[in-house]
């Protein structure tokens, strides 16, 4: 990995942990035991990847203990100056980076990136009653039906958003989370054939339904999305398109998405997390044109609590990061593993969703090998293969126990790993598999079991340590 100061960080973080190390012992232990597990396991998660120590290290820092509600320039608290400029140079770095007229980099989360967004889209469209003017009790103690008539009395807004086991996200208007209970829900899917998007089918969903805000974007589809395309839909039906581009961008950023594929230009809105293939700190950060920037620029105190400085400072600094031309190769590398791993699985006769990828994202429906997603998951994980599994359009298991593998490349890509690496991986993924049998439970075959034969978890694990020492996680970096 680019820039990474090796020595200078090994001091820097010796004394951390010998600091942390001199008030609770324990905290230092499990943070030295997380770096030795991530170095050993083979990180196959498709929303995650590995910071660079400079991004690392930018969160430790006294910025955290400032308090700075509001606004650069306009904060409800005095002595905001050093904040002011540590918001301001990260909101530059994410108007450069993705061509945006107006950056917002306040949001903790992804999950709190869409809440802005959506309230910024509501305040923006919608003359509403507030609560009180609806006559209601307390939020808490609305059930489904007060819900809906709440809804109804402000106006009950639509949001379409893809399914979820076509990929979708739980902020994409899915009950366990606010956004399925602020708007009347529906879902677009993919072709039951081809697994891809079918924009027609969407075209014709959006007529019909006529929503606020079309959401495009993804957790765990495995394909690009033209979002000229969506724009004219959402234009047609005069929807606002939001765009949650969390999952991709890094692609994005990396100009591995260009023209069409770059949701930046054609999105009214444009939310994501800074922590998946842009490998930045954990946090938000939504993108809008002029005429949102007023109502997301409200996003603290209406939806957030406190900016949290020393995270929009890594920010900054990953921000920085992807603004050089090496993030561009590192990007590229990113989907050209992803395609040599599918082909990987697909040459050993698995069986992927879209029978392919042209992302980051390669979903294996492991039914195939006669497992559920969850005895897919566990015995991989026996192995130091580290992933999740993952819902398949119209999936036979359901949402718990799944009959997919989602597997990402983006922190392995970041370790060095290359195309012949992940074909390795292909193998090696493959040979668990094949050697994990379901296993009978009290009630006939539990979906949840599973054995795997004798010897398997062993092989795979040394396999897997020769390709991570070959390409080392934090090299250099000696605690
Ligand atoms: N949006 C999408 C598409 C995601 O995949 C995720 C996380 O997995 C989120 C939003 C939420 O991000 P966070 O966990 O930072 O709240």
């Amino acid at each position: 990995m680019a820039a990474d100061y090796p020595d200078t960080a090994s001091g820097a973080y010796r004394a951390v942990l010998q600091v942390i190390e001199s008030v609770e012992p324990r905290i230092a232990a499990a943070t030295r035991k997380e770096l030795a597990d991530q170095r050993d396991s083979l990180k196959l998660i498709a929303s995650e990847n590995y910071a660079s120590l400079a991004v690392l290290l930018t969160m430790g820092s006294w910025l955290s203990d400032k308090y700075a509600e509001g606004t650069i320039g306009h904060r409800f608290y005095a002595g905001c100056q050093n904040v002011d400029t540590v918001e301001a140079v990260a909101a530059e770095h994410a108007r450069e980076l993705f061509g945006a007229p107006y950056a917002y980099v306040q949001p903790h989360s992804g999950i709190d990136a869409n809440l802005v967004a959506y309230w910024a889209i509501l305040a923006t469209r919608v003359e509403a009653p507030g609560l009180a003017d609806a006559g209601v009790k307390h939020v808490n103690d609305l059930s489904e039906a007060d819900w809906e008539a709440l809804r109804h009395k402000l106006g009950n807004q639509r949001l379409l958003g893809m399914s979820l086991d076509a990929g979708g996200h739980l902020t994409h208007g899915f009950r366990p989370n606010i956004s399925g209970k602020m708007f009347h829900q529906r879902s677009y899917g993919t072709d039951p054939q081809t697994g891809l998007l079918d924009y027609d089918a969407l075209a014709a969903a959006a007529r019909e339904f006529k929503p606020l805000i079309i959401v495009a974007g993804y957790s765990a589809y495995p394909r690009r999305i033209n979002f000229a395309a969506m724009r004219e839909i959402a234009d047609d039906v005069g929807a606002t398109l939001m765009v949650d581009m969390a999952h991709f961008a890094g692609l994005v950023a990396g100009k591995v998405f260009t023209g069409d594929e770059d949701p930046v230009p054609h999105a009214h809105v444009t939310t994501t997390t800074t922590h998946k293939s842009l490998r930045g700190p954990r946090g938000g950060l939504i993108l809008a044109q002029p005429e949102y920037a007023d109502a997301v620029d409200k996003g603290c105190p209406m939806v957030l609590g406190g900016p949290l400085a020393h995270v929009m400072a890594a920010k900054a600094v990953a921000l920085a990061e992807a603004r050089q031309p090496a993030f561009q190769t590192y990007a590229k590398r990113i989907a050209d593993n992803a395609k040599a791993l599918a082909e990987g699985f697909l040459s050993r006769g698995a069986r992927l969703v879209t029978g392919g990828t042209d992302n980051h994202i390669v979903l294996l429906d492991v039914t195939s090998f006669g497992l559920t997603g969850r005895q897919a998951e566990s015995a991989l994980l026996d192995a130091g293969v580290v992933t999740n599994r993952n819902s398949i359009p119209a999936d036979p298991n359901g949402a718990w126990y799944t009959s997919g593998i989602r597997f990402g490349t983006p922190a392995l890509t970041s370790r060095g790993f290359g195309a012949a690496d992940f074909d390795r991986v292909a193998e090696l993924v493959v040979d668990v598999l094949k050697n994990t049998q379901p296993a009978a439970g009290a009630r006939g075959t539990s979906k949840a079991k599973y054995t795997l034969a004798d010897g398997t978890a062993q092989r795979v694990r040394d396999a897997a340590a020769e390709l991570l020492a070959a390409n080392p996680l934090y090299p250099g970096l000696t605690l």
